[in-house]
């Protein structure tokens, strides 16, 4: 049986590119009635600045039965931190999020997250690491010993705005757990400014759709849709 993850990473738009909001503001109710129309609990890796600024956002998150897990606090890569600011960015936006739920998940932005800052994790009582993705180097090198049960992404978000005759393949292929991922910023029409493709191909109702189509996929062969959190207690 193969089980499926959503995830969405929830930050500004398009990091490093644009630093607005309008995926917060306009794409998350889409995103949202999606998932909740669908019966699906989504987990929400969420920086802590974007709580700060859309409490009502995390709210909805929360009461719709989804998982909220923590994406740092800014979205700067831990690639690029001291330890002091790496210990700075988990604390913070643990305490951010936990003011709204428990927080057990960790992903890290641009999924960069230093084997050595695994420790900090732990101190702050995370139980599960999805800062690696199937498709990117980092994961095929070993991973350091820790009592994080580690959830890599399975590819990288846009390959679901991809025709189905192209992506389908690729999703029928994934093993489980299927770790999707998305971002808010997809489901706003992105297409007229001059981002870096990926960030602006095929987002909008397009976006949505694709997703949605991405759903039903899985959910005609059976799958079974969980949270991060509850793929790990199962792991
Ligand atoms: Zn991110």
């Amino acid at each position: 049986m193969t089980t499926v993850s959503v995830t969405v990473d929830v930050e500004p738009d398009c990091p490093p590119y644009l630093w607005s909001w309008r995926g917060l503001e306009e794409g998350m109710p889409l995103l949202l009635d999606l998932l909740d129309g669908a019966g699906i609990s989504g987990t929400f890796f969420t920086t802590g600045e974007s709580a700060r600024r859309y409490p009502a956002v995390v709210r909805r998150i929360v009461e719709g039965g989804h998982e909220l897990a923590c994406h740092g606090m800014t979205h700067r890569a831990f690639t690029d931190l001291s330890l002091q600011e790496a210990r700075e960015e988990v604390a913070l936006s643990s305490e951010i999020l936990r003011d709204h739920a428990p927080v057990d998940s960790f992903r890290a932005p641009y999924l960069r997250f230093p084997d050595r800052y695994l420790p900090l994790l732990e101190e702050y009582g995370f139980r599960v690491d999805s800062s690696r993705g199937l498709y990117k180097p980092a994961h095929w090198r070993p991973s350091a010993p820790t009592a994080l049960t580690r959830i890599p992404a399975s590819m990288t978000s846009s390959v679901l705005r991809l025709s189905p005759a192209l992506r389908d393949p690729v999703l029928r292929a994934l093993h489980s757990p299927v770790v999707l991922f998305v971002h808010p910023w997809e489901f706003v029409d992105l297409r007229d400014t001059d981002l870096r493709w990926d960030c602006r191909w095929g987002t909008g109702p397009h976006a949505l759709a694709s997703l949605a189509s991405t759903i039903d996929l899985f959910r005609r062969r059976g799958d079974v849709f969980r949270t991060v959190r509850e793929v790990a207690l199962h792991a």
